[in-house]
């Protein structure tokens, strides 16, 4: 599929981009996000096998993120968290759908960069061994 050009009321040309295109270049837009919020230094990251179940929360009065790597990989839950940080707004479903989005483009580079963050924010392990704390590549 070519991106189409159509002549709107004005005669103005619109553009209109390939879904996966603008797919793309969303996800990117938001991996720079999570990563300048990452790199900002404002939340800790905790490294716990003591969520109840959850994959991780944010602790917003702490400025924590929790991951539980035994429950699910602990950088796409950071992606998942990391969005709640940043879209504030948006409901639980409406993240998860963006989180799945991300993980679809998450490559073996995301993979390192997000899991060299947790290592460097890591404040605390509970019941994780850090030297073990490695990605899950497909
Ligand atoms: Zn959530």
């Amino acid at each position: 599929m070519k991106n189409q050009n159509k002549q709107n009321s004005k005669g103005k040309k619109i553009k209109y981009f390939r879904v996966r295109e603008c797919k793309g270049n969303m996800s990117d837009l938001i991996f720079r996000r999570i990563f300048n919020l990452l790199s900002s230094g404002e939340f800790d990251i905790v490294l716990t096998n003591k969520t109840h179940g959850e994959a991780g929360y944010v602790d917003y009065e702490n400025y924590s993120i929790y991951l539980n790597p035994k429950v699910f990989p602990a950088e796409e839950t950071l992606i998942h968290e990391a969005l709640h940080i940043i879209k504030p707004n948006l409901d639980e479903k409406s993240i998860i759908e963006m989180s799945s989005l991300m993980f679809e483009r998450l490559n073996d580079n995301k993979r390192d960069k997000l899991m060299a963050y947790i290592k460097a924010l890591a404040t605390k392990y509970t019941g994780v061994n850090k030297k073990t704390l490695s990605c899950y590549y497909n």
